[in-house]
């Protein structure tokens, strides 16, 4: 099984003060502190701290927000609020097109081969070769260092894999609760490396302070390169019917976020809590942090994921703007950056029929 070097991880966290005292005892055993030290040592350096003042609520928005703690819970509501508009209207046209095809999710996530675990990381490795020099070196480093961890208790709440970032080393580790090795599991690996690829090819050397906007911009390169392997899964032969699985699961990861996006969105008495969670007037809850990354993600991802299948040096340039760009775009400037035309991107239009091709192979598979 994959386990991280711990006897590195010591020594990395040895360099800060605060880590000294988890250090010296039996972290591993203690995952969540080491996640939290680390997310702090992201959390400090990337906050970006402005003055309340500065936000642009409406004094009826500010009334309808009864609790925060957090700048950054500020900084995402304010991307809420100027978006909503844009986000209810992606919402609804998803909404139309997931009705009009009858959109249905295949969670069949054992149906994925499975491999060997020298095949696990060749599969993860060859895929990443074919962008390139660059992204294989570093995601054969995360393996040849032995910083990816697998076989966790939890890392967070809703999620199965975490990278955890060393800022004053540009390098970090990935944590997972995966325990087998099979195409979800691969999947899920790439995802955390996109994430590891962009803190080292971008925010790490960039210094770069992430702010408001590009807060909801983070699952864009993790995203894009996790829908590309379902796209390679695919293109490849490697597994056709487990990458169409996998690729109409995560269309469900656009699809139904936008909905309760849209849903909640419609509710001018939402009430949101710190972190993102809101509570509509009717009582339904909704973690609208969550929703919104990820749905944001996985859109970019599938539209990316569309450019690259032509160019895929046209992929890469368009991802490298987006991730270069983030701390000073807004979110119509990044739609603008895909270079698809802002109507087609908002009514879905190029990534709807592979989307459509998908689930009526599997319609076809599952229901004949
Ligand atoms: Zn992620």
């Amino acid at each position: 099984m994959l386990k991280a070097d711990e006897q590195r991880i010591v020594s990395d966290l040895m360099l800060t003060k605060e880590a000294f005292s988890i250090a010296s005892s039996n972290f591993l055993q203690r995952e969540q502190n080491y996640f939290d030290l680390l997310n702090c040592s992201l959390g400090v350096n990337f906050k970006k701290i402005i003055p309340v003042d500065d936000i642009y609520f409406t004094d009826k928005q500010k009334k309808s927000i009864i609790k925060y703690t957090d700048q950054e819970y500020w900084d995402f509501m304010n991307f809420v609020y100027q978006n909503k508009e844009t986000l209810k209207s992606i919402g609804k046209h998803l909404d139309d097109f997931s009705n009009s095809i009858d959109f249905t999710n295949f969670p069949y996530l054992n149906v994925p081969r499975r491999y060997s675990e020298k095949d696990f990381i060749d599969l993860i490795l060859s895929y990443y070769s074919t962008y390139g020099d660059k992204y294989y070196k570093i995601a054969k480093k995360y393996f040849d260092e032995k910083r990816i961890h697998i076989g966790c208790d939890r890392v967070q709440s809703f999620v199965m894999g975490y990278f955890a970032p060393i800022i004053w080393l540009h390098s970090g580790y990935i944590f997972s609760t995966i325990t087998d090795y099979n195409g979800y599991t691969a999947s899920s690996i790439i995802h955390e490396l996109g994430h590891a690829i962009d803190a080292e090819m971008y925010l790490f050397p960039q210094q770069k302070k992430v702010n408001i906007y590009s807060n909801m911009f983070t699952e864009i390169p993790s995203t894009a390169f996790e829908v590309g392997f379902y796209d390679y899964l695919k293109s490849q032969h490697i597994d056709v019917i487990g990458g169409t699985v996998l690729r109409n699961n995560r269309a469900a990861n656009i699809i139904f976020p936008f909905h309760r996006i849209r849903e909640a969105l419609v509710d001018e008495e939402l009430l949101i809590y710190e972190n993102g969670a809101a509570v509509s007037s009717n009582g339904k809850q909704y973690n609208l942090k969550k929703e919104i990354t990820y749905g944001i993600g996985y859109d970019f991802a599938y539209h990316l994921s569309e450019i690259r299948k032509s160019n895929p040096q046209e992929f890469l340039k368009v991802l490298n703007n987006l991730m270069t760009m983030r701390k000073e775009m807004t979110f119509d400037d990044a739609i603008e950056m895909t270079g698809f035309n802002y109507e087609d991107f908002i009514t879905g239009k190029y990534i709807k029929p592979t989307i459509k091709e998908d689930c009526l192979t599997l319609k076809k598979r599952y229901f004949g």
